[in-house]
């Protein structure tokens, strides 16, 4: 299947009139340019919820979410993407059609698709020939059967150097071979030679069941190579959204709701093999909030299986509040110290681990369990309890971030209240820092008249028109921008702006990547003033915006000057001078006319 193109999504965005779909679910009061509504995101007394019907935008002045009609349907109905383009397409009578990924794509991950399927069994095919005797034995001794090595066709990387690469040139360019990860460049001369050798091969699929990298482990260990290698990223490899096994383990986890998840290779083999086959496992990387919310289509919960060190205690707590976060119901099942799923099994055989599993702690528990709160100094409690809220901000949704603070002031006994008002401050504090300086319709605090410029500029970036767009293309550079924040937004809309000068302001936030600048541009389309005067309010700000710079750099000049010897002195004193004549200066080089500038 392909996928829908791009203009067909524009389509259905515009015929889908925001004000239109969102009364559907909230009632909405016009007030000025926009219409306002109480949160449905997030727990609130006042409207400040707004859509803005000329930009096709919506936005919460309270907790910050934000976004075009698409987006406001994905989080109230808690759909995909693709599930809300269908359910928008549908409402307005629009036909939903797919075309095939460009022809330049489509041959690249086609291509790279292919050469995998060669990959895997060549190794495949090695592993069970004579020079893979070594590791075929390898896997027998470690319990895996030779039914399972054939049905996730496990395989072996020879020690040759271009045993892989010799195979596949036939067939693919270098430039393609290079770019699949299977291969490295020699430093010295360029050539490409294997990345996999000696290794056992864990062929690694995305959850359609389209192969999408290695994991590589050595037989022996030794101290030079790591134990495991994984492919690199590629077109095809996305780490962060690939569950080991999730191809073949998925109608499983669906028809039981619940999923295992254990950290590597091995671990799901082996629980694979003696039947619990509702597992996946991490591939090349810690589980991820994108691992969980790709687990969240197909399961209600997740048990964490983990090794029983120390490590594995610490891996699982993070992995938990990844799953928390995504609404999964987390248990925790708990191996003594120095076992891990493999070696448990082996052991102890499936009954047992399947005991195991049955008292598999829930998450709070297990919270109990770890940090022993009772046993704890008040110090330490409240670093725990500040490291915990740290992690519950970050939910995405408002009321399991309240429920979950509930819980955890009950289990370290503290009163919920405070808890609660803790949670809040610093969510604001940590967001003041950066993104919310100037929230919403209150008066805005700037620091410095710097920074306000710095902001003011940002604002007319998005809503102004044409000419003065051009004249920030021309004369605004993150070099000049103080404010970390401020100047991430400032290199993200440049970019934008410098691939399409005339975008619709309500389009820019759907090609910004990064999520906090999406929100922080967002708002700054629903702050859009009316009758100011752009032009004016564009050549004060970048005034204001060199005369920072300039007042910075006077004052570094100065601290220079106490520590300078008396042949540098005049040169600085120099420097200074010209600052000065620079600052007068900024009246007469921005006025009106850098309007008219022609493009060069
Ligand atoms: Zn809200």
């Amino acid at each position: 299947m392909g996928k829908i193109p791009e203009y067909t999504i524009e389509k259905i965005k515009d015929a889908n009139d925001i004000v239109d779909v969102v009364s559907a679910y909230l009632p909405l009061k016009r007030k000025g340019a926009n219409y306002w509504a109480r949160c449905p995101f997030h727990d609130e007394k006042t409207a400040s919820f707004s859509v803005s019907p000329s930009k096709q935008i919506y936005h919460c002045f309270g907790c910050g979410v934000g976004g075009n009609v698409l987006n406001f349907v994905m989080e109230y109905e808690k759909l995909s993407f693709g599930e809300a383009v269908k359910m928008l397409a549908e409402r307005a009578n629009i036909p939903l059609e797919f075309e095939q990924v460009s022809p330049r794509e489509q041959s690249d991950t086609g291509k790279l698709r292919g050469m995998h399927m060669r990959a895997i069994d060549i190794y495949h095919e090695t592993l069970y020939s004579a020079s893979g005797k070594a590791a075929l034995d390898y896997l027998h001794s470690r319990g895996i059967s030779d039914e399972t090595i054939r049905a996730f066709k496990l395989g072996y990387a020879p020690e040759t150097w271009d045993f892989l690469v010799s195979r596949l040139a036939g067939s693919y360019s270098g430039e393609l071979i290079f770019l699949s990860g299977l291969a490295v460049r020699s430093e010295k001369d360029n050539r490409l030679f294997d990345r996999f050798r000696e290794r056992v091969m864990f062929p690694v699929y995305d959850d359609r069941g389209n192969p999408a990298g290695f994991g590589g482990r050595l037989m022996k260990e030794n101290a030079k190579d790591a134990k495991y290698l994984n492919s690199p990223e590629t077109p095809i490899y996305n780490k962060r959204r690939i569950l080991y096994g999730l191809n073949v383990t998925r109608e499983m986890i669906r028809r039981e709701k619940k999923a295992l998840i254990v950290e590597g290779y091995m671990d799901f083999l082996q629980l694979y093999q003696h039947g619990f086959v509702n597992v996946v496992a991490g591939s090349g990387t810690a589980f991820t909030r994108e691992h969980a919310q790709l687990l969240r289509r197909f399961a209600d919960e997740a048990v964490l299986c983990y090794d029983g060190d120390e490590a594995g205690q610490k891996a699982t707590l993070r992995t938990a509040f990844s799953v928390a976060a995504y609404k999964l119901d987390c248990r925790v099942l708990r191996l003594p110290q120095d076992e891990d799923p493999d070696s448990y099994l082996r052991k102890e055989g499936a009954e047992a681990f399947f005991r195991l599993e049955a008292e598999a702690l829930p998450l709070m528990e297990f919270l109990r369990a770890y940090y022993q709160p009772s046993g704890m100094s008040i110090r330490q409690k409240s670093d725990a309890v500040g490291q915990l809220l740290e992690e519950i901000r970050s939910f995405p949704d408002p009321v399991y971030r309240e429920m979950f603070t509930r819980e955890i002031a009950k289990l370290f006994k503290i009163d919920e209240i405070t808890l609660l008002r803790q949670l809040n401050r610093q969510s604001s504090r940590s967001q003041s820092a950066e993104k919310n300086v100037f929230t919403g319709e209150k008066p805005k605090h700037f620091k410095t008249q710097g920074e306000a410029a710095e902001y003011f500029l940002l604002q007319l970036l998005v809503n102004a028109s044409l000419p003065v767009r051009k004249a920030g293309l021309r004369y605004l550079s993150p070099v000049l921008y103080r404010h970390p924040f401020l100047k991430q937004v400032l290199d993200a809309l440049l970019e934008v702006l410098n691939t399409n000068i005339s975008i619709p302001s309500g389009h820019i936030p759907d090609k910004i990547a990064d999520p906090k600048c999406k929100q922080f541009i967002i708002q700054l389309l629903m702050e859009e003033q009316n009758g100011i005067d752009e032009e004016k309010l564009f050549i004060d700000s970048l005034k204001q915006l060199e005369l920072q710079n300039l007042k910075l750099e006077y004052d570094r000049l100065t601290r220079e000057l106490a520590d300078a010897s008396s042949a540098e002195i005049p040169l600085i004193v120099k420097k200074q001078m010209e600052n000065r004549e620079a600052r007068k200066k900024l009246d007469i080089r921005y006025n009106k006319d850098i309007f008219l500038e022609v493009e060069t």
